[in-house]
């Protein structure tokens, strides 16, 4: 029987990140994976996203902003085949990267179907291998409700397979799929609808920092509903219908449903090993994503923690460095993630929102800063500004920073240099001993009053 040091069973960012770790500590590593190297985030999540969001960006700005610097496109055409096509390219890139980088470590990569045998033996393409070490890292996928029609709508993964795009979107969902979507298909020129069941999207984020994002996306364009829960789904003269519980109907070309994801882990024979899955089906991990059966791991979107691709490769590559490498165990503090949702304008944010920063520190610990201003892009134009609004959540006598929150253009770009000083610890008075950097819409942290 095939023996490895380490197995990933799922080969997207946790598990290429961990076994090419792995080998490159000189370890036995394989990585099996059913679909296509480079699981969500490369084929159907973050790659094709951001290429979309930028197109989008493109085409709106064109008409949006391109006057006001005197730039006039006379029968802008969007050739969605061409997008796709770019799109496509650069995903084949990065496989053809991976692959490389499979080579020039020595890590092995399977295509097939991982099922457990035992705790320390799986089998693929009807082969059992063992491993002294194996992640279970075979990440999630979009969820559905359970209501009548439900089998007629898109998800995440279906509107990177349009060959057209459609004349309407309604968008269900009020997460970050959900928002982001809306903005790229608006910025293609789709007509768009946002349906949440709440008074706003992104509940979880600074409140004023998602003021401004309503605000934008309705000046967008975007038909922004709120308080809208669907009861059922109907096919009408080749559109489909929505049918509200509060009595509206829409009519569009796609629904689209953005509700969060559901962890892969219902066919993997974990029956046949120790693992007891929690009560929505994800693996229970320690702090270091260790499970209760020795030499199991698991990471990434499989532990129904923080879903994004850079903390799947931190905790993959630091347990690697603790297997392999004699490294501590790796701690990610949870708090304190930078991420950033590619909403027309983009939201970075990092640390406590201040609803949860009252909450966890006490009304009178906290204290906001913020900063409302229209960013110098879209300034050049009179009657098409773009709001920026950015806030700072400090805690205690020395002010320390503990939420960086903000909504603008380039704030994707801007929170990672912040994300440092935050995760650091830094107070209110250090980042204004730093000079600004002008013009420029990130010098507003540095001196916020
Ligand atoms: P995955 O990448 O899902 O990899 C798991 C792999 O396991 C899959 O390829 C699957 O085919 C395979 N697999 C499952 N079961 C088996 C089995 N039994 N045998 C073999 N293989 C198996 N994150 C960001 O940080 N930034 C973004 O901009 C961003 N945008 C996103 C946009 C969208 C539309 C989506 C859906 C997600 C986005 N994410 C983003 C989240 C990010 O993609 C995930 O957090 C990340 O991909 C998780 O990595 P993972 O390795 O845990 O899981
Ligand atoms: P999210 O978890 O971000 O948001 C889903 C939201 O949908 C819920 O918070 C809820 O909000 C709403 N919802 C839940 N059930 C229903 C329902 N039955 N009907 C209507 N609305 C419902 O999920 P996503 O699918 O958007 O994304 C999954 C994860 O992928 C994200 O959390 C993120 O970690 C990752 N991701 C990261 C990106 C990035 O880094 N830029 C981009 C895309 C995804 P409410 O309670 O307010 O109704």
């Amino acid at each position: 029987m095939k023996h490895y040091d380490y197995i990933a069973i799922g080969g997207g960012s946790a598990g290429i990140a961990s076994a090419n770790r792995a080998a490159e500590y000189g370890k036995k590593a394989l990585i099996v994976e059913e679909n296509e190297v480079g699981g969500t985030c490369v084929n159907v999540g973050c790659v094709p996203k951001k290429i979309m969001w930028y197109g989008a960006q493109l085409n709106e700005d064109i008409d949006r902003f391109g006057p006001a610097y005197g730039i006039h496109v006379d029968n802008k055409q969007l050739d969605f085949a061409e997008l796709r096509a770019s799109r496509q390219a650069y995903i084949d890139r990065v496989h053809k990267s991976y692959f490389s980088g499979f080579e020039s470590r020595g890590t092995d990569f399977i295509q097939g179907h991982a099922e457990f045998v035992d705790n320390h033996t799986i089998r693929v393409n009807g082969e059992e291998i063992q491993g002294d070490h194996i992640a279970i890292v075979t990440g999630g996928r979009p969820a559905l409700p359970d209501l009548p029609g439900i089998e007629l709508v898109d998800v995440s993964d279906d509107i990177f397979a349009w060959e057209q795009l459609p004349e309407s979107v309604a968008i269900i969902g009020a997460g970050y799929i959900a928002v982001e979507f809306a903005g790229v298909l608006n910025g293609l020129g789709v007509d768009t609808t946002l349906a949440v069941r709440h008074d706003r999207p992104l509940r979880q984020y600074d409140q004023t920092i998602i003021d401004t994002l309503t605000e934008e996306m309705t000046a967008a364009g975007i038909n922004l509903l709120t308080e809208h829960n669907v009861a059922e789904i109907k096919e009408s003269n080749q559109k489909l219908e929505v049918k509200f519980q509060e009595g509206d109907v829409l009519e569009v070309d796609r629904v689209i449903y953005a509700i969060g994801r559901q962890p892969n882990t219902d066919k993997l024979g974990l029956e046949n090993t120790d693992i007891q899955l929690d009560n929505k089906g994800y693996i229970p991990v320690d702090d270091y994503h260790f499970t209760d059966v020795p030499g199991l791991y698991a990471f990434g979107d499989v532990i129904g923690k923080v879903e994004l691709t850079p903390v799947a490769i931190k905790a993959g590559r630091t347990l690697s460095d603790h297997l392999f490498n004699g490294a501590d165990k790796f701690f990610i503090d949870y708090d304190m993630i930078p991420t950033v949702i590619f909403a027309h304008p983009p939201i970075g944010t990092i640390g406590y929102s201040e609803a949860a920063a009252k909450e966890k520190f006490g009304d009178d610990q906290v204290k906001c800063y913020r900063s409302n201003f229209a960013d110098m892009y879209s300034a050049a134009s009179t009657n098409n500004r773009r709001k920026v609004t950015m806030k700072l959540v400090v805690v205690g006598e020395e002010e320390r920073v503990v939420g960086l929150h903000g909504i603008g253009f380039g704030m994707d770009e801007i929170l990672q240099g912040f994300a440092v000083a935050v995760t650091m610890g830094a107070n209110k008075a250090q980042f204004d001993q730093t000079i600004a950097i002008h013009p420029t819409g990130a010098e507003e942290f540095v001196t916020m009053r």
